[in-house]
């Protein structure tokens, strides 16, 4: 009877002593078990925040536009980037010549300016190399050819030979200066050239990456998306064109 008792002591001791080590040993096992369970989705957040990430990224680039750059609304043509003795197939609008294929968004964007009741004046189009030529050469017997150059475009070197620019002018205010831009018809174009596929192809900000002081008469095609792409991230040509090279 008394070994029994002993027995049953000895055998509850331990069985205290089993349900003691249980808690103490597996319990905080548990807990880290809980632990890392509860880090888990932590880490799965932070996997999704880099897939967010990188689907960001990728939206960035997603977000320039699908186009070739090679193509011709894309030409770029200044000091850097001769464009030879390159000639556009010419169409004509209000007695200025301009690449054919932007005759008709040209000719929308003046009437949707005058619509608007402003006085719109085209006042130089298309400028071939043989003219651009003509007058470097002028201007180089007047100053030398360091000085002229820094006055008139090297042929091959002007934006009015792609045939897709154009300046444009107040007909009662035909003065081509900064003050232009204080017109109501400079106002409204530079706000909506974009809608029409065009571009201030020489902005304030930019005359260090263009190499051309700021011209608020000179409007240039660039297409609708490249156009709307530029105005949006503030972007000139020059800077557009480098994020596809
Ligand atoms: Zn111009």
């Amino acid at each position: 009877m008394r070994t029994k008792r002993i027995i049953c002591i000895v055998t509850g001791v331990l069985m205290l002593l089993a349900a003691a080590l249980y808690f103490v040993l597996l319990m905080p096992q548990n807990a880290m078990d809980e632990h890392e369970r509860l880090e888990l989705p932590v880490e799965t957040a932070e996997e999704e925040t880099s897939v967010e990430e990188v689907s960001g990224q990728q939206k960035k680039e997603a977000d320039l536009p699908d186009i070739d750059i090679n193509s011709w609304e894309y030409v770029l043509a200044n000091a850097e980037h001769s464009i030879g003795e390159y000639t556009p197939e010419l169409g004509e609008i209000e007695g200025q010549k301009l690449d054919q294929r932007i005759l008709e968004p040209m000719q929308q964007f003046v009437a949707d300016a005058r619509a608007e009741g402003l006085s719109v004046f085209l006042s130089s189009g298309y400028r071939g190399f043989e003219e651009q030529q003509y007058l470097f050469n002028r201007k180089v017997e007047q100053y030398g050819e360091e000085k002229a150059a820094t006055i008139v475009s090297r042929p091959g070197t002007s934006e009015h030979q792609t045939g897709l620019a154009c300046d444009i002018t107040d007909e009662y205010y035909e003065l081509k200066d900064e003050s232009l831009e204080n017109t109501a018809l400079y106002q409204w174009m530079s706000k909506h050239c974009q809608e029409y596929g065009f571009i201030v192809r020489y902005p304030k900000d930019k005359e260090e990456i263009t190499g051309i002081i700021y011209e608020p008469w000179h409007f240039r095609y660039v297409g609708v998306e490249a156009a709307t792409y530029m105005v949006e991230h503030n972007l000139c040509l020059e800077e557009f064109v480098a994020l596809y090279q």
